[in-house]
């Protein structure tokens, strides 16, 4: 079977990462994509929507997809379904590699999917180094950087951890999100970029270049 995983990528600064509002899964985020016939090759002429939430019941009680749709020149059915739990925000390191990073899977039976839009609302969180170093200052012996600890949860980690956490501090810091940076909520990416001010970090923030491609999946 061939599935096709939705890949994003931006340019950030002073971003650690992007994801849409409710997370990858977020059951009311909309995907807009145009839908290609694998039969006849005719490309959609609007963007098609699939939301999680919103299902329709394939015929004979085979279960249940995001979108049935009809090609409008050659008549033969298709279907696009979404398989959730595979996206991962788009991360400050993915983003300086010029990595991808994987938003949504999913199934298309009779079609193939082409230029996704980036359009519903977004979340992001800008880095905040300034917290950070401020941690390794004061509590350089008992911070521990264990991706999703909280602030107030730091405990007692031994010095070997601490002396990895030093060297590579930076990087877990951006993955865990140990402490947090703004955080954006709502963004509107269909204008192709997002600038603001962060006032913690006293930094300008900006995603831009945005880039996006289906990867197939076998
Ligand atoms: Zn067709």
């Amino acid at each position: 079977m061939v599935n096709h995983m939705l890949m994003i990528t931006a340019d950030f600064e002073n971003i650690a990462s992007l994801q849409p509002q409710g997370g990858c899964d977020d059951p009311n985020f909309s995907y807009f994509f145009k839908i290609k016939c694998g039969r006849c090759g005719e490309v959609s002429q609007k963007e098609t929507c699939v939301t999680l939430n919103d299902t329709v019941s394939l015929h004979q009680g085979k279960g249940t997809s995001h979108l049935i749709q009809k090609c409008k020149f050659c008549g033969r059915d298709g279907t696009v379904t979404m398989i959730p739990g595979k996206g991962k925000p788009l991360t400050q390191e993915l983003s300086e590699g010029g990595k991808y990073a994987p938003l949504m899977l999913f199934d298309f039976r009779g079609y193939e999917p082409e230029g996704f839009v980036f359009s519903g609302a977004w979340n992001a969180e800008s880095e905040y180094a300034h917290d950070f170093l401020f941690a390794m200052l004061f509590f350089p012996f008992v911070v521990d950087f264990e991706p999703g600890a909280a602030y107030e949860t730091l405990r007692p980690v031994c010095i070997s951890q601490t002396f990895k956490t030093c060297l590579y501090g930076r990087k877990l810091y951006i993955q865990g999100g140990l402490i947090a940076g703004t955080k954006y909520e709502d963004i509107d990416l269909s204008g192709d970029d997002f600038n603001d001010y962060d006032e913690k970090g006293e930094c300008p923030v900006m995603i831009s270049n945005l880039r996006s491609k289906f990867e197939v999946v076998r």
